[in-house]
């Protein structure tokens, strides 16, 4: 239990964050470290190079002027000041042998042999450094020609630029650890702060999980990505939420509608069962019961297309339709009804075609949906007008009645699946046809507007945007 915590804070986000920002700090950290260094170390050296030179020069034309003894006595003072163990001064011979010299008692005479075997080459002054066998390290030497044929050699120790340099080093890796653990915090912190997010969504999808649908995640602002995931989150847990309720609502209306034409269907058959029927008894029975169950089909059928085109499962087509025909032919179709009902039906305004891109027979089943309602609650003697108008954003289907008319308490709730107004009780319907033509419309990205006043009449306006799919 104990070993499978360890490795799952191995395995977040945060403790990566933390260990690339360590990285990060400490490879940046690395590289200027070299960076400085290797310039630092140029530098010196090639400060003790020029000053190595400037001396040599400085003794060159001393003895040039002067001679040997002089610069046997600059050699003495010189080395003295600047400290007889860190600096030597040599003339030699052209054959090797000293002929004046700075006190070389600190100086290992092998050593000063060695040096010598170096030369000068070409009349140029040569360059090198040497290990001293005690504390003092380096040493760095010139061998310069003097004109005569004789030879000046310097030697400058390194001890002082070895000394910074080590201090620098020293410096240095206490600065690295520093910095690390500062990239390792900062990391942390960030990655912290970033994560405390995802956290949220985490416990509140374990909310969740146990039961409290209700459940939102709180806005953080931790930055855009999880500000975006935060509210795509809560965004799906509106629409999951909106879905179960409305599957629950379907369920209560399944229970409630569907009883009633089965609890039909069962008395039919009783009735006929316990009395004396004839065998035309049993035939009526028989067509009754096909009618009930003709119905049920169709109410079930219709939930189901619902269901399908609300979800977005519902295939739909994509072809140009003419709007303007559309509404002709439902007028058509209508018109039988509408004349037994004595209700006057007909289409106005311009016949010219307009086109919406769509499924044609989903937006028929719309709009006869809205014809066959305005049919229905119009008592007769009163009209029914449809028209198509468009505009250069969307294409507008109207259908406007002088029938009953829907109540201020009412109109809310027509669209809901099941409802049906108080006053059409009276007339044959499922409640559906309205949240079916709604589904459909706004499956096509448009909406249904209704304006109604009790007693005068309805306006149902169904639009589309002209450039649909
Ligand atoms: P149904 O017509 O089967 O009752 P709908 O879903 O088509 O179901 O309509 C829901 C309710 O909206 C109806 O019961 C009715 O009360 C009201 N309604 C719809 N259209 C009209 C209309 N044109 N005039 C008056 N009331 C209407």
């Amino acid at each position: 239990m104990f070993l499978k915590n360890v490795t799952d804070i191995f395995r977040t986000v945060t403790f990566r964050l933390t260990l690339w920002y360590m990285v990060l700090f400490g490879a940046l950290s690395i590289a200027v470290f070299l960076l400085v260094y290797v310039s630092l170390a140029w530098h010196l050296s090639k400060q003790v190079d020029e000053e190595l030179l400037a001396t040599a020069k400085e003794f060159n034309a001393l003895y040039s002027e002067h001679g040997v003894e002089a610069l046997q006595a600059e050699f003495q003072r010189e080395a003295e000041s600047r400290g007889v163990r860190r600096v030597f001064f040599l003339l030699l011979s052209g054959s090797g042998e000293v002929l004046a010299s700075s006190d070389t008692r600190h100086w290992n005479a092998g050593e000063l042999l060695e040096f010598r075997g170096v030369g000068a080459s070409a009349g140029k002054p040569v360059f090198r450094t040497f290990h001293l066998a005690d504390e003092r390290g380096k040493v760095r030497v010139v061998l310069m020609p003097t004109g005569d044929g004789r030879l000046l050699e310097l030697g400058f120790t390194l001890h002082d630029s070895e000394l910074m340099m080590e201090r620098y080093r020293e410096t240095f890796g206490t600065a690295v650890v520093i910095m690390l653990v500062c990239g390792g915090l900062l990391g942390w912190l960030l990655a912290r702060k970033a994560m405390a997010g995802v956290q949220r969504v985490t416990s509140t999808a374990a909310k969740i999980r146990e039961g409290s649908l209700a459940s939102r995640v709180a806005p953080g602002g931790e930055g855009l990505e999880i500000d975006n995931l935060v509210r795509t989150f809560n965004d799906m847990l509106d629409r999951v939420e909106a879905l179960v309720n409305e599957l629950k609502e379907v369920t209560d209306n399944i229970a409630h509608d569907l009883r009633s034409p089965i609890t039909r269907i069962r008395g039919i058959a009783e009735t006929t069962l316990m009395g004396r029927a004839s065998i035309e008894d049993f035939q009526d029975m028989a067509a009754a019961i096909i009618e009930e169950s003709d119905r049920l089909i169709e109410m079930i059928n219709t939930m189901l297309e619902i269901t399908k085109t609300e979800a977005g499962v519902a295939e739909l087509a994509s072809e140009r339709v003419d709007v303007q025909e559309i509404a002709a032919e439902a007028v058509d179709l209508f018109r039988p009804l509408a004349e037994d009902k004595q209700v006057a039906v007909k289409l106005s305004g311009s016949p010219d075609p307009v086109f919406v891109m769509g499924d044609r027979a989903k937006l028929q089943r719309a709009v006869a949906n809205l014809l066959d309602n305005a049919i229905n609650y119009t008592p007769s003697g009163g009209r029914v007008t449809v028209s198509v108008h468009s505009t250069p954003e969307s294409v507008r289907l109207q259908i406007a009645d002088t029938g009953c008319g829907i109540s201020e308490e009412e109109l809310p709730h027509i669209f809901k699946r099941f409802y049906r107004g108080d006053r059409s009780r009276s007339t044959p319907g499922s409640g559906l046809g309205l949240s079916l033509a709604l589904a459909i419309i706004k499956a096509h990205h448009g909406e249904i507007r209704v304006e109604s006043s009790p007693g005068k009449g309805s306006k149902f306006t169904i639009i589309i945007p002209s450039v649909y799919l």
